[in-house]
Parts: structure tokens; C-alpha cells; sequence
């Protein structure tokens, strides 16, 4: 069981870095807890994830936007954030931009399902499946990993795709920064009467943020940010109480309101690594860097260090290098942290400042929003870093 690279993880990230490494002259494994059926037919998580416009790209790149059913993919055209009650919004509009969207909603299922259609038959890439890695040693020479069955597998390098909580993060003794921020999201679908006009809302209330994500056809995705000791009730309440709480919370805007199916929980953590490797080691995905929702960019971060990786590992190929030197895997970090640090902390502070209940603060956000309108370089910036179109 002798390979070059294994992957620790088959998430959206690390079957995206797996099938992007594939077209190289490599063997790759890649394990995962969950069963073939799983991976194949994800379960809905109820997570809609927004894709920018360098994700459709490197998804199209590696054949995987292709195999999710258009019908599926909605468009959003515009976007509004609005302060506590108050009607003003700062607004975008893909009309701003020279793209007929400002990014796409995807279920979390189907972007997973065509990663994994992706890998399934290719003769390098060997994915191995209901095992988890238990532990892994790294030495000059190489790494072995032992899986929970017992199972021995070894590489020339190991990459860590399991996630913000990453148990091989933990293990290699890389610091993470992981804050907490003391409360948890619920998303859900809703049906709506009127149209959304393919709008997304971020509402920043006053303890709580309500985000209306534009599904396809008369569906929304809901996503509330809230102290989690206050999670439990609205996980708890009727479908009428949530429709009408929701709808009248959402001031009418799409009329009547109607739950669909379930509604999903996620304790909300954001975390960043120091550094994104050691020897023989990386770091990808969310095991890099976990960002809080609100910003819409954990995936399209991993997805996009992931790409970045592959093409540091093509290139040293080329040039005869060992894709697990130091100075391979430095270039790695050094280029992905350029890109995550400011993302992660803005969004971090705006966080903060959008939760606030001091005076100072509210008063600093409803000022943020006009000049945001107002000042055209900041709003061309901040809708260049959500949209990534350039
Ligand atoms: C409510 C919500 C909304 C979101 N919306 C967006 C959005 O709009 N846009 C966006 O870009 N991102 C969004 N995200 C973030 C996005 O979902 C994550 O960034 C993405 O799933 C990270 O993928 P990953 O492959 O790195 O990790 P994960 O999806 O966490 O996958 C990790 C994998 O590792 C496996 N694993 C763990 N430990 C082991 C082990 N020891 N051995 C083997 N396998 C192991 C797990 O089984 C799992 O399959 C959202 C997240 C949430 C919670």
C-alpha cells in the first residue's frame, strides 16, 4: 500500500485537490469515514454554498460544474445587507459588474456528489472508505498512516482535508487560532409567495442575523446566526411559530412563508492555522482555515488553495523538484496565507461589529453601509473579494 500522496479526508476540498492532482504523474489515496453510497448521494445538510466566479472556473476546470444538474444552480443577481429595522441596504448589483450574476447557490449535496463522480474511476486516485485515519508518523524518509481497521498505508507526503476541527492538524502540533464565537447557525429552505428576484439579504438584527439566500423557482435558503443558548428554542418551535416568526422577522418582504423539510444546526467556530504545512505535510480546506459563513468563502477558500497547491506541485514536477521539499510546501503557505489572513480577519471584525449592541458600533455600521454605497472604490473592493470575479 505504497502511494505518493494521501489525503486525509474527502470533503468537497480534498476530493477537489485529489482529482486537481490526478492529471500528474502521481498515486493518490484518499480516506474517508463515510461509505461509497454516502459520497456518491451526499445527504442534504441543508448548507446552500455560493459559489464565486474563480469557483465556477476551477470546478469547470476540473470537470466537476459540468456534472451538477443545471436546474439546481440559482443565480444571484443582487445583494443587500440591512443594519437592525432600518430599510436603507447597501446594495450590489450584478449590473455593477461585467457578469450576468454576482455568484451562484448550489446545494452543499451536489457540489460534493460531482466532486466524488469526478475521482470514482480514475486509476490513480484510490479512494479508500468507512475507515478514518487513527495515526500517522512523518520521517526524512516518508510517512506511514495507520486507518482505525488496523490498515498500514504509506506516502511521500500527507495532506490534511478533515476539516476545521482537524484531528492531523492537532496531531502534527501546528497552533491554530480558533475563536469561538458562542453561537450557532440554523439553516432551513422555505417556500415564499412572492418572487426573490434572485436577491440575497444579510440582516445583521440586533443578537441574531437573518441571511435570505435566493433558491430556484419561489424557495429561500434561511440562515440564522444566534447565541446558542437561544438555538435550542428556535430548533424546537412549530412550523407555523417558524414561518410566522421568520416571515414578519423578514418584514414581509416574500409574503407567506412555509418550512420545508428539516432544519440544520452548526456550532459556529472559525479557525486559522499558523502555517499550512511541516514536513511532508499540508494543510487544506477547512483543516486550514474554517471561516465564519457571513463572508460566504470557506469552501471557495479551500477549493482555491487546494488549486493553488496542485499547480506548486505541477510545477515542481517539472522542474525535477521533490513536490514534499520544504521550500515546495513553503510556497504553498506563504501564497495562501497572502489570501486568508485578510479575508479571515475582516470578516472576523465585521462580525464582531455587526453584533454588537454597543452605541458606538451601531452608529459605525450604519455609517459603513452608506459609504459603502457611496464610496465606489470600497464597494467595487468588497464586491471584487465576495464575487472574486477579477
Ligand atoms: C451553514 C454553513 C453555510 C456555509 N456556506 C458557505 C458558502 O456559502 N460558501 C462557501 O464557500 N462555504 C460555505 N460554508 C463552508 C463550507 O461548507 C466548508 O468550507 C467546506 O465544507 C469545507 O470543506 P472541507 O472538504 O475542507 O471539509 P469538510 O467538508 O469538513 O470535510 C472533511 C472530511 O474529512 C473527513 N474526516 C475527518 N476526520 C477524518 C479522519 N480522521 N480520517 C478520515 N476522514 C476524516 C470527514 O468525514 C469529512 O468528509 C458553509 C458552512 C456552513 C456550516
Amino acid at each position: 500500500m505504497n502511494y505518493d500522496i494521501i489525503i486525509i479526508g474527502s470533503g468537497p476540498v480534498g476530493l477537489s485537490l485529489a482529482k486537481a492532482l490526478s492529471s500528474l504523474d502521481l498515486t493518490i489515496c484518499i480516506v474517508d469515514q463515510q461509505t461509497k453510497t454516502l459520497l456518491s448521494s451526499p445527504l442534504d445538510d441543508g448548507r446552500e454554498v455560493a459559489i464565486t466566479h474563480l469557483s465556477k472556473k476551477i470546478l469547470s476546470e476540473l470537470g466537476s460544474w459540468n456534472l451538477i444538474d443545471e436546474e439546481s444552480i440559482s443565480l444571484i443577481k443582487e445583494a443587500k445587507v440591512l443594519n437592525g429595522l432600518s430599510p436603507y441596504s447597501l446594495h450590489f448589483s450584478h449590473q455593477e459588474t461585467d457578469q450576468v450574476t454576482l455568484g451562484h447557490l448550489i446545494p452543499n449535496r451536489l457540489i460534493k456528489a460531482a466532486a466524488y463522480k469526478t475521482i470514482q474511476n480514475l486509476k490513480n486516485v484510490h479512494c479508500m472508505t468507512e475507515t478514518k485515519v487513527k495515526e500517522f508518523s512523518i520521517n526524512d524518509t516518508g510517512t506511514i498512516v495507520t486507518l482505525d481497521s488496523g490498515e498500514i498505508i504509506n506516502a511521500d507526503m500527507i495532506v490534511a482535508a478533515d476539516g476545521r476541527l482537524s484531528g492531523s492538524r492537532r496531531q502534527m502540533g501546528i497552533p491554530s487560532e480558533v475563536k469561538d464565537f458562542g453561537k450557532t447557525v440554523i439553516v432551513c429552505k422555505m417556500k415564499h409567495e412572492k418572487t426573490h428576484n434572485n436577491t440575497a439579504y444579510e440582516c445583521f438584527h440586533y443578537g441574531r442575523t437573518l441571511a435570505i439566500l435566493p433558491m430556484v423557482g419561489n424557495y429561500c435558503s434561511v440562515v440564522i446566526t444566534i447565541s446558542s443558548d437561544k438555538s435550542t428554542e428556535i430548533m424546537k418551535m412549530t412550523d407555523k411559530d417558524f414561518n410566522q416568526d421568520i416571515q414578519s422577522r423578514f418584514n414581509n418582504r416574500l409574503g407567506d412563508m412555509t418550512v420545508c423539510g428539516e432544519k440544520f444546526s452548526y456550532p459556529l467556530y472559525a479557525s486559522h492555522a499558523d502555517y499550512f504545512h511541516s514536513e511532508r505535510f499540508v494543510l487544506v480546506g477547512d483543516a486550514a482555515v474554517g471561516m465564519h459563513p457571513v463572508t460566504a468563502h470557506g469552501f471557495n477558500l479551500g477549493l482555491r488553495g487546494s488549486y493553488n497547491l496542485a499547480n506548486i506541485i505541477k510545477t515542481a514536477q517539472v522542474n525535477n523538484t521533490p513536490y514534499y521539499s520544504k521550500d515546495v510546501l513553503k510556497e504553498y503557505n506563504q501564497k495562501h496565507q497572502l489570501i486568508t489572513r485578510p479575508l479571515y480577519y475582516g470578516t472576523n471584525v465585521l462580525v464582531d461589529l455587526y453584533n454588537s449592541e454597543r452605541v458606538t458600533a451601531k452608529l459605525i455600521r450604519r455609517l459603513a453601509l452608506r459609504f459603502g454605497n457611496n464610496f465606489w472604490p470600497v464597494k467595487k473592493l468588497i464586491m471584487d473579494q465576495l464575487t472574486e470575479t477579477h
